[in-house]
């Protein structure tokens, strides 16, 4: 078997994909050790700061007390609490929705709604930039999939068009897509979800905490109500757990049907505890998410100037295309050198030739930070030949 394997992962390493892990040596907040060096990381998905936030902390130690580490159980055995039905109402109210389920993680999350939602003979039409956590979910389903043009609108139209006689039909797309920057068109969507009888399915991870006045996420910001709502409480949020919120009816089907909730150790009461606080601090935060958008304009702006191809809306993912993915890598080293982590994304994450380093901004990154990140970028560039 092992030499199998050694044979495969030296395929994976000619082809400059090989992957290995560093270790973080601190809380994640902008200055961190990674395996020992000082680094200033612009790749965090932590964008209001929240993981390292003193109340959430402390939310979190308080119940880790009296519940103790684990929750020792599924849901539906001896894993429920009141913290779980609290941080689960609270999602609800935050996310304008009926009702709202916890899973262990948003990947589990988007899982349970397109392996339990879809039957055979329905259709879903999902975005080509999709995170591969909803292409998993489409590959499980036992409904067909179409893949549609990233964001285009005019492409998913024609294949709605195409398939009039197909059962029920679901539309499925990131909010922001994770590795692009892009927000998807959520009022389009809407329309042509009403015009052509589908379902809205919106994954949220990135604009939970992020997008709307009161960081609701894509719903918020486009004045829309899809059907499912799917988020993650790891990225704004700062703690750990997935969620979708959407009908009481929905929520009951899911809990009677979703898989990796019914057959999933629940996450800690102390969890939700911090991602209860969180929530409070986030519909508070709307300077915060103002000045962390500020951030994100000023870094784009300046790496355009500066010759760089850059990807996305606004939002705190700025994807800096490199083309190769040797180039990437190559950029991301150098990088560390400098202390700045930003690692290279690569196929088959991103399309082949679309290698990029995809920075990303958190509020709590400082005029300094952002500075240096800058100047190093133009030093690189020049010296790789990317710029002049
Ligand atoms: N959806 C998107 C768009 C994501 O970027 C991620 C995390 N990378 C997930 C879902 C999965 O969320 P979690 O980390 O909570 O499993």
């Amino acid at each position: 078997m092992n030499e199998w394997l050694s044979q495969r992962l030296e395929k994976t390493k000619e082809a400059g994909l090989y992957r290995k892990l560093r270790t973080m040596n601190t809380a994640p907040r902008t200055k961190v050790y990674i395996d020992d060096q000082k680094q200033i990381v612009f790749s965090s998905n932590n964008y209001l700061g929240l993981a390292t936030e003193q109340q959430l902390v402390y939310a979190a130690e308080t119940i880790l007390h009296k519940f103790g580490v684990g929750s020792s159980g599924s849901r539906l055995t001896t894993g429920n609490t009141e913290w779980h039905e609290k941080l689960e109402e609270r999602i609800a109210s935050f996310k304008k929705t009926e009702a709202s389920l916890l899973f262990s993680s948003g990947y589990l999350a988007n899982m349970a709604v397109l392996t339990a939602l879809p039957e055979k003979g329905d259709v879903l039409f999902s975005d080509q930039f999709n995170h591969a956590s909803l292409i998993d979910g489409c590959r499980l389903s036992k409904a067909d999939t179409i893949v549609y043009r990233h964001i285009d609108m005019d492409d998913l139209e024609e294949k709605l068009n195409a398939t009039a006689s197909s059962q029920r039909r679901f539309i499925v797309t990131d909010g922001v897509f994770s590795m692009d920057g892009t927000i998807a068109p959520l009022d389009k969507i809407m329309e042509l979800a009403s015009s052509y009888h589908a379902y809205v399915i919106v994954d949220d991870a990135h604009a939970t905490g992020v997008l709307g006045e009161k960081g609701r996420g894509t719903s918020e910001y486009f004045h829309v109500s899809p059907d499912v709502v799917i988020g993650t409480l790891s990225k704004a949020v700062g703690t750990e757990g997935g969620f979708v919120s959407g009908s009481r009816v929905l929520i009951d089907f899911l809990l009677n049907h979703a898989r990796t909730f019914i057959f999933q150790t629940s996450i800690p009461p102390s969890s939700c505890a911090a991602s209860y606080v969180a929530l409070e601090i986030i519909e508070q935060s709307g300077a915060k998410r103002q000045q962390l958008l500020e951030k994100v304009k000023q870094i784009k702006t300046n790496l355009i100037e500066m010759g760089y191809v850059v990807k996305g809306d606004l939002t705190p993912i700025i994807p800096v295309m490199m083309g190769e993915a040797e180039t990437a890598v190559l950029f991301s080293s150098r990088l560390q050198d400098k202390g700045i982590f930003a690692p290279a994304i690569r196929p088959p994450t991103v399309p082949i030739g679309e290698s990029r380093i995809r920075l990303t901004v958190t509020a709590d990154h400082s005029s300094e930070e952002i500075a240096y990140l800058l100047k190093v970028f133009n030093l690189i560039g020049k010296e790789l030949g990317l710029i002049t």
